[in-house]
């Protein structure tokens, strides 16, 4: 591996301020690095940087398919959507552009960031760079598999149910999903709206909260957006001293392999060799996560996805008439997941059963809302391993929806309250990474990355592949 690609994104943003690495020479590695690439990670690799001077001076993003961006294909990794080229770019990365950031490539992708492996990708599945028989965790998985191979210095996901910290912890780098609302959704192509948050995934700490500085801040564009209430602040913490965690027996015991077990008992060690207070929480609820969540998700996106229906996107599978194009291109277009969540969903919001399932899961994600409000009364931050296992072998879950689902045990609890949380790599189980996972109330992301830091550099995870070359 060449000096280039063991820089960091903040690293290598020092270097060319400094005039010590050019803009172009970095420009050229990841470039030729994402165009070799051989997991399946990208499905479009730019030709030219595409953006102007600033902070972040010429570190290429690698963007979820998701992201809309002006002229480039713009599919979220499905079939009916082939062809769109959208005539507009999303606020985060136009943000990351300003900033000096140019796209590198579009990232592979669960269809529309349905599931948790990147098997449901229109366009193939993504090889996990640790173990290329495994998964790279989804729907981010092209995204979290080019920065762990180090085909991108850093990338852009998004999170509506784990799918940025469940492929970070997969992949053995660090994912943020912000606070709901703390970076623009506008020209992310819709899943679950009230759910769907975009944030970095990196190789370490600092590059995240990097990166999340140049993407936060409210736009007219998506009214659910909020100004981030401070500034982002790199983080710096060497100690925990006085800061309690929470530590919730309901995402931490049943469900949680062995090994990962192990690393997250280590974890909880260094934080309190830094200063850190762990203490026992209740979430009382959050073992009815996955429930809400699969019934609030598919409602959203049943309603999201109605607009592919052959008239102004992507693909139209016949002409002939116009029952007959919106059936056809449907039925073509969507994967089985896609379509599994499409029936789910428009079941659960029908007029009988709106009460009784629809209503009743937003029941239980105030329910959820209030315990992480409750904990928060009595620590700062809760801790819990990312994900129940490590890596699983492509095929492995695919004929078996629920324990896909089960995947996400630990990470939908947090965006069903809307708050923000991090996974950072915690060590290694036979080989394999295992993440970390920090929450925090909403808005915390500063504490939360100042708590990451600080356990980052007790853990001293060396780094995955990307080190290798
Ligand atoms: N795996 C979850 C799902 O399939 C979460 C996906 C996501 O966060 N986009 O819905």
């Amino acid at each position: 591996m060449s000096e280039l690609g063991l820089l960091s994104a903040a690293q290598a943003a020092e270097k060319i301020r400094a005039g010590e690495v050019s803009a172009d020479e970095l420009w050229t590695f990841y470039r030729e690095r994402a165009a070799a690439d051989d997991l399946n990670a990208y499905l479009w690799v730019a030709d030219e940087p595409d953006a102007g001077d600033g902070p972040l001076a010429g570190v290429p993003v690698a963007v979820k398919d998701l992201f809309c961006v002006e002229g480039v294909p713009s599919y979220a990794a499905s079939r009916v959507l082939e062809g769109y080229k959208p005539p507009y770019t999303a606020t985060s990365v136009r943000k990351l552009r300003a900033a000096g950031a140019p796209v590198l490539g579009k990232t592979n992708m669960d269809e529309f960031a349905m599931g948790s492996s990147n098997e449901n990708s229109g366009f193939g599945p993504v090889e996990n760079p640790w173990d290329r028989e495994r998964v790279p965790g989804g729907s981010s998985g092209g995204s979290a598999a080019a920065v762990a191979a180090g085909s991108a210095p850093w990338a852009i996901g998004t999170d509506t149910g784990g799918s940025i910290r469940q492929p970070a912890a997969l992949c053995g780098i660090v994912g943020l999903k912000p606070t709901y609302g703390a970076v623009s959704r506008y020209g992310m192509i819709a899943f679950a709206s009230s759910l769907d948050q975009c944030g970095p995934l990196t190789r370490d700490v600092t590059d995240a909260a990097l990166l999340f500085r140049h993407m936060v801040g409210k736009d007219p564009c998506d009214s659910t957006s909020l100004e981030f209430p401070e500034e982002v602040a790199l983080p710096t913490a060497e100690r925990l001293d006085g800061v309690r965690f929470g530590v919730p027996p309901e995402l931490t015991g049943e469900g949680i392999e062995d090994a990962v077990k192990a690393v997250f008992e280590e974890a909880l060690a260094k934080i309190e060799d830094l200063g850190g207070e762990l203490e026992e929480v209740a979430l009382p609820h959050s073992p009815h996560a996955i429930a809400a969540y699969y019934l609030i998700a598919p409602a959203e996106a049943s309603a999201n996805l109605s607009r592919y229906d052959g008239v102004r996107f992507g693909t139209r599978a016949t002409d002939e008439d116009l029952l007959s194009m919106y059936e056809e291109t449907r039925a073509a277009g969507f994967g089985a997941e896609v379509k599994r969540r499409i029936m789910l969903g428009t079941y659960a919001l029908s007029a009988g059963y709106y009460e009784a399932y629809y209503g009743r899961a937003q029941r239980v994600r105030t329910k959820i809302a209030d315990d992480f409000r409750d904990a928060f009364s009595k620590v700062d931050l809760i801790v819990t391993p990312t994900s129940p296992t490590v890596a699983f072998k492509l095929g492995e879950r695919t004929d078996d929806p629920w324990a896909m689902y089960l995947a996400d045990a630990c990470t939908v609890p947090m965006p069903l309250a809307g708050i923000p949380a991090i996974s950072i790599p915690g060590g290694l189980a036979d080989g394999l990474p295992v993440g970390i996972q920090l929450a925090g109330p909403a808005f915390s992301e500063n504490r939360i990355l100042d708590a990451a830091y600080a356990l980052e550099q007790a853990i001293g995870f060396e780094g995955g592949p990307w080190r290798d070359g």
